[in-house]
């Protein structure tokens, strides 16, 4: 009998206690789950009340259950949902009495996804786009994520793929009549064409999606300015009228404070390097490089100072500075005193144009398109190198037509590796972790 994959189960939905909690079943064994616990096999894909019952400790909960026989299931495996009452109780009571049965394990963090990928329900493109949906936190976000899962980059990255393999098709015939000259010349001219063609659109592509791994990310706005001059309590402000998301960022050190807001659905990451000191602590010095790195690399700087302060020479090489003077219940900006803008942290006063000029500056940034390809570095990456090879095809055509189909074979290669088709476990494993348990 070939060894069957171990069954896996985990809760799907968010954290109890909630009105309802759904508990997936995935591998061979769901339909056995099912059979135990519901006493009979539910119909397929209908919702079906039962009372679910462990063989061991009697009834768990009256609950719906949901069959769904390979391969029409989100894994393309047998899969068994139960919806279930949102107690802790009731979930730690299904757990133990899935425990029980052969074969059945809990899940892993994104297990339940890795298998749809393995089964070919959705093309590793499409399985990052559902992780971004899940983890999406406002609305462009959201619509950039859905595109994403519903394959805008996989289908193009697959139709480009295609084209390449017609390409070496010629080539390769090409190389069979290399004897006869005039054929080998007449097949290698129109397939060059194609891959100049192919790489000024794949170029395109990556140009045209500048802005949309900041969209996944968050547009960086970092605040600065001297100590006093009232940054946390701009942040504060913000966070507590805007944010619906204040949420830790990993790799974020205890010098680096991050306030994540959502401006009309763009996603603005405020970034408050109050940090920013001179110290002799090993670790803190770490800490102020990275809030240095952190602000240097931040798409607009807030330069918080109070009304008649002097304002150094901007610090960032590139990112534009707006100088915000602030506590103006205290005292007037001097005439001629430089500054973009003058509000008061403290009462409010002047903050609703700041905001106003923030969403502008988003709107800008991000532009109105929403075909947006390349929401990670690892598809600029691997885009990038295709681009490079089938340039490299190119130049080369001169040096043999076996050096122009290994190019064109790196370029399919490659374009395979965005795919998720050609990849070592390892690196499926570090993009499959970063899921969810349940997804
Ligand atoms: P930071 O060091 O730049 O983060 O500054 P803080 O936000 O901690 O503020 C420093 C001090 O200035 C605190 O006592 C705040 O209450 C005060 N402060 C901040 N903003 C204003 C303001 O708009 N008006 C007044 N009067 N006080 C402010």
């Amino acid at each position: 009998m070939p060894l069957q994959p171990p069954t896996i189960y985990a809760l799907a939905s968010g954290r109890p206690p909630s009105a309802i909690a759904i508990v997936r079943v995935s591998g061979p064994q769901a339909s056995a789950a099912l059979g135990t616990l519901c006493g009979r096999l539910p119909g397929p894909r209908v919702a079906t009340l039962a009372t679910l019952t462990s063989p061991d400790t009697g009834p768990v909960d009256q609950a719906v259950a949901l069959w769904f026989p390979a391969p029409h299931s989100a894994t393309g495996e047998d899969v068994a949902e139960f919806q279930l009452h949102g107690g802790r109780a009731v979930i730690a009571a299904l757990f133990a009495a899935l425990d029980k049965i052969e074969g059945l394990r809990p899940a892993e963090p994104g297990e339940f996804t890795r298998r749809a990928f393995e089964n070919g329900k959705l093309d590793l493109t499409e399985a990052e786009g559902l992780d971004d949906l899940i983890h999406a936190d406002t609305d462009r976000q959201r619509r950039q994520a859905l595109r994403q899962l519903q394959g805008l980059l996989g289908h193009r990255a697959q139709d480009w793929r295609r084209q390449i393999i017609e390409a070496m098709a010629l080539v390769e015939a090409g190389i069979d009549f290399s004897d006869e000259g005039d054929v080998s010349a007449e097949l290698m001219a129109p397939a060059l064409r194609r891959v100049d063609a192919l790489k000024n659109k794949i170029q395109e592509t990556l140009a045209a999606s500048a802005q949309s791994e900041r969209l996944r990310e968050g547009l960086q706005v970092a605040i600065a300015g001297p100590p006093n001059a009232g940054k946390s309590t701009l942040l504060n402000r913000l966070a507590r009228r805007e944010a619906a998301i204040v949420s830790p960022h990993a790799g974020t050190t205890r010098d680096v404070i991050e306030v994540h807001l959502d401006l009309d659905g763009y996603p603005v990451t405020l970034i408050d390097t109050a940090g920013l000191r001179e110290t002799s602590d090993p670790v803190e010095q770490e800490g102020v490089r990275r809030a240095r790195a952190r602000a240097e690399a931040a798409d607009l700087v807030l330069w918080m100072c109070e009304t008649d302060d002097d304002v150094p020479p901007s610090f960032s090489d590139g990112a534009p500075r707006w100088v915000v003077r602030n506590k103006i219940d205290l005292a007037a900006v001097p005439a001629g005193g430089e500054g973009t803008f003058a509000i008061s942290a403290a009462t409010g006063q002047g903050v609703d144009p700041l905001v106003g000029a923030l969403v502008e500056f988003a709107q800008t940034y991000f532009g109105g398109g929403e075909a947006v390809l390349v929401t990670r570095a690892r598809h600029r990456t691997l885009l990038t190198e295709t681009v490079e090879a089938l340039g490299r095809a190119g130049q080369r055509a001169g040096e043999g037509d076996e050096i122009v189909a290994e190019e064109l074979r790196i370029a399919i290669h490659t374009l395979g590796r965005l795919l998720g088709r050609v990849d070592v476990e390892e690196i499926l494993d570090s993009i499959f972790r970063e899921f969810c348990i349940g997804k």
